[in-house]
C-alpha cells in the first residue's frame, strides 16, 4: 500500500500521523502497523471503562435486570489502589444506581476515612451488579452471570489490594464456603491480588462489639499494602 492511501486510511480512522518529511524517505515504509497497533491500543485503554459500564447498563444475562430499577456499576478512582468488593446492591443502591448508599454504606465511608481514606480515592463495587429482590442472597446463576464484569474491572483498576466486604463477598472471591471468623486475618489472593477479607458495616451495625475486629481487619490490610510494597 503506498504511503498516501495508509494516510487517507489513518486520517479516516481519526489517526493524526506527525511524519517530520525531511528524516522519512518517501520510499520508507511508513510505520503502518505500528500506528495502527499504537491507535489500539489507546483506544482499548480509553475505551473499555466505557464499553464495560455499558455492557453493564445493559446486561440481561440472569433474571435480577427484569427486577432492578438500574444496575450498580460502582464508583470511585478507577487506578485506585483499594478496591472493595460488597455482597450486591440494596434498596438505596438500586435507587441510586451507586454502591453503599445506604446506612451500611455510610459505616463503610467512616471505616474508610478511619484509615485516612475517601471514597473517591478508592473503588466501591459489589459481587452483583443488580439488586436481588428482597436483599436475598445471590443466586449461583447470578454470581456466575456478574463473574466477567468483576474480573475485567480488577484488570482494568489493577488494585494493590482488594478488601472483600462481608461473608458473601469473601466466600464468592474466593470460591469457598469458610466462614467470615476463619477467612478474616490472613491475605487471600484473587488474580493475584491479595485479597483481605472484613466484617461487613451491616453486620457491624447490628452488632457494635465486633466494631473492634473491624479495626483489626482494616489494620491487617494496611499492613498487608505496607508488605506487599516491600
Ligand atoms: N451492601 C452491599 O454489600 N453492597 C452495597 O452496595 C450495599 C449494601
Amino acid at each position: 500500500m503506498d504511503n498516501a492511501l495508509r494516510l487517507q486510511y489513518l486520517e479516516a480512522m481519526g489517526i493524526d500521523v506527525w511524519l517530520p518529511r525531511a528524516s522519512v524517505p518517501s520510499e520508507q515504509p511508513l510505520s503502518f502497523e505500528a500506528a495502527i497497533d499504537n491507535a489500539e491500543a489507546e483506544t482499548t485503554a480509553t475505551d473499555n471503562w466505557d464499553v464495560l459500564q455499558a455492557e453493564v447498563a445493559n446486561c440481561t444475562k440472569c433474571a435480577l435486570c427484569a427486577t432492578r430499577s438500574q444496575t450498580v456499576f460502582g464508583s470511585g478512582n478507577k487506578q485506585a489502589d483499594w478496591m472493595l468488593v460488597g455482597e450486591a446492591p440494596g434498596q438505596h443502591e438500586d435507587e441510586q444506581g451507586l454502591p453503599f448508599v445506604g446506612n451500611a454504606g455510610l459505616l463503610l465511608t467512616e471505616m474508610l476515612r478511619a484509615i485516612g481514606l475517601s471514597r473517591e480515592e478508592v473503588f466501591i463495587t459489589n459481587i452483583l451488579k443488580c439488586r436481588p429482590p428482597n436483599n436475598r442472597d445471590p443466586h449461583a446463576d447470578e454470581v456466575e452471570s456478574c463473574n466477567d464484569y468483576l474480573q475485567r474491572q480488577q484488570k482494568l483498576i489493577q488494585p494493590k489490594i482488594i478488601l472483600a466486604v462481608g461473608r458473601i463477598a469473601a466466600q464468592t472471591l474466593l470460591k469457598t464456603d469458610e466462614p467470615l471468623a476463619r477467612l478474616r486475618g490472613k491475605v487471600h489472593t484473587f488474580n493475584n491480588t491479595p485479597v483481605v477479607v472484613v466484617y461487613h458495616p451491616a453486620y457491624l451495625l447490628r452488632s457494635l462489639s465486633e466494631k473492634r475486629k473491624a479495626w483489626q481487619d482494616l489494620t491487617h490490610a494496611i499492613q498487608t499494602i505496607k508488605n506487599n510494597e516491600g
